[in-house]
């Protein structure tokens, strides 16, 4: 252990069970008596609530009869939030958990997950009285435990809510509980087994970050995220990939669009400062895409989380290979995993004191890898990236027949499809989005006007970018360029631009005056029925001003250009 190094606690990182007493703002010793989930409107986001019957308190004012503690996660109908190293709790239980108090809402949650968490057993063995589960759900061993007579508890509780510094009572190390050493092996995030079933079908899931990155690591700690990712994605099935830069994400369950969101300094005042806690990984998914991998059924995840906490200090003295372990270990919550009791796995709920000595991660341990296997077996299908921009659109327009052609995208992944989408204005589809399976396509008895096209490429990963809008005119001719465009200016903001009709082409049905802050710019159209714009009220600048003759909807090139500096 360095000085002066936090050791990263709960869903990433344990510290000893003093510093988690003396950092946790109480503790209560009760009877849970009630345990409900529900979404919180405030938060949209599922806590679970748990009652318990007081029997005695540290820390807290008053000594209260009863008090409610609301965990981060939980199930609600068809869909599950679950963190991961949660503590879960059962009616009935004799616990003694030690709390922290919410920034965001003050209430109060369990300090370090399951590490605060004791059930007291009642056994004849004072050496055996309090008893804590290590580690997430287990869906192939016994669960492992480890112990701690009443007297020890107390001793840890009477820390609760002290803030008292390192000279307080430090406790002997934990004598090793037999059946923790007995069998390592990986568990799932939630007893409802979850996954991503992108990788199935050659998708990927997208992790994208808060952007800025973490304010503590060079490059945000983006190069680390990057590294964490692809930890995962070498192994198996599943595909991580770069994401993009995006606001902070809270647990919330809106924006529920199937990504996997890291976001830093607390966003959802989630963590308590004075806690352990460095970060908190989970997922939210749903009973409705179920998918039986080896004997397992197991529901979608439809977005994952990933939550650092803000005080400086937590973070400071971590070389970039701790950091890394960090996301490693809560991206792994969040793509299912909970933690496993192998000290060579990632998903172990202690940080290695490695990392101290390394830029990146410790690998994958054999029990992370049993658990890619059972989750995202097998390599997947070869990922398959999007199509670049198709190249050289262009039409023809005979009578009222239009071909239009455009030639297969030279980078990216092969295209499989195109999407060529119509609209009556740049950028817009209000005529319609046609999928078509080559490039071209000739369309006949196109009524008369004035339309705008482009194309995107797509395949299996996604679509391309689109191409620049082609404007294609049907049965209309251009008019040629309005003439002698001139302008004044006077205080007040009042203009006088005129201009005189083209000498070519068919008679205008009217005119735009195409006006912007730099030369060829036409951030302002204003349409016009004859040869003068006239009017007051025009802010201070100076504008650059063209004006085109229509036929119908149909724009001639521009006229010459003006400045016009408006006092
Ligand atoms: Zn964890």
């Amino acid at each position: 252990m360095l000085a002066g190094a936090v050791r990263p606690a709960q869903a990433s990182v344990r510290v000893g069970d003093d510093a988690l007493a003396r950092s946790s703002a109480a503790a209560v010793q009760g009877l849970v008596v009630a345990t409900s989930a529900a979404w919180d409107p405030e938060a949209d986001t599922i806590y679970t609530f748990v009652t318990l019957d007081v029997s005695r308190s540290w820390g807290l004012d008053g000594q209260p009869a009863r008090v409610v503690v609301k965990q981060l996660g939980g199930l609600v109908g068809g869909t599950a939030f679950v963190v991961g190293g949660q503590a879960r709790f059962a009616v009935g239980e004799e616990v003694l958990v030690f709390l922290d108090v919410r920034p965001r809402d003050r209430t109060l949650s369990v300090a370090g997950l399951e590490q605060g968490k004791w059930v007291l057993t009642g056994a004849a063995d004072p050496a055996a009285a309090a008893m804590r589960e290590m580690r997430g759900t287990d869906r192939t061993v016994a669960v492992a435990r480890d112990y701690r007579s009443t007297a020890a508890l107390d001793v840890l509780a009477a820390l609760a809510g002290s803030r008292v510094s390192a000279s307080g009572a430090v406790l002997e190390p934990m004598a090793p509980a037999a059946d923790l050493a007995a069998s390592a092996a990986f568990t799932t995030l939630s007893s409802t087994p979850a996954r991503w079933h992108e990788g199935d079908t050659g998708g990927s899931v997208y992790v994208d970050t808060q952007a800025g990155g973490h304010p503590q690591f060079a490059g945000g700690g983006l190069a680390q995220l990057a590294n964490a990712a692809v930890k995962w994605s070498a192994v198996g099935s599943l595909r991580l990939a770069n994401g993009v830069a995006r606001t902070a994400r809270c647990f919330s369950n809106v924006e529920n669009d199937g990504r996997l969101s890291v976001s830093y300094g607390d966003p959802c005042g989630e963590i308590a400062d004075g806690s352990s806690t460095l970060a908190i990984g989970g997922a939210y998914f749903s009973s409705s895409q179920q998918r039986t991998i080896n004997g397992v059924s197991f529901w979608k995840i439809t977005k994952g989380m990933v939550i650092t906490d803000n005080p400086a200090s937590k973070w400071s003295g971590f070389t970039t290979g701790c950091y890394e372990d960090v996301l490693v270990h809560e991206i792994g919550h969040a793509i299912g995993f909970g933690h496993s009791t192998s000290t060579a796995a990632i998903m172990y709920p202690s940080i290695s004191s490695s990392c101290f000595s390394r830029a990146v991660s410790m690998p994958l341990g054999a029990d992370d890898l049993a658990g890619m296997a059972a989750l995202y077996p097998g390599a997947g299908v070869p990922p398959v990236t999007p199509p670049g921009t198709p190249t050289g659109l262009s039409a023809n327009v005979v009578g009222s027949t239009v071909s239009i052609a455009w030639n297969a995208p030279a980078t990216g992944g092969a295209a499989t499809g195109y999407q060529l989408l119509a609209g009556t204005a740049p950028g817009v589809a209000n005529i319609g989005v046609v999928p078509l399976t080559a490039p071209g396509i000739v369309v006949p008895g196109v009524p008369n006007g004035l339309y705008y096209v482009r194309v995107v490429a797509t395949n299996a990963a996604g679509a391309s970018a689109p191409t620049l809008d082609l404007p294609i005119s049907v049965g209309q001719t251009p008019p040629g360029a309005p003439r002698s465009l001139a302008g004044q200016a006077a205080p007040g903001g009042n203009v006088y631009i005129s201009w005189l009709p083209p000498s070519s082409g068919p008679a205008p049905t009217s005119y735009v005056v195409l006006a912007g802050y730099a030369p060829g710019a036409n951030t302002f159209q204003i349409p016009v029925p004859g040869t003068v714009l006239a009017g007051g009220g025009v802010p201070s600048a100076v504008y650059y001003v063209r004006v085109v003759a229509m036929n119908g909807a149909v724009a001639g090139t521009p006229s010459n250009e003006i400045t016009l500096v408006v006092p």
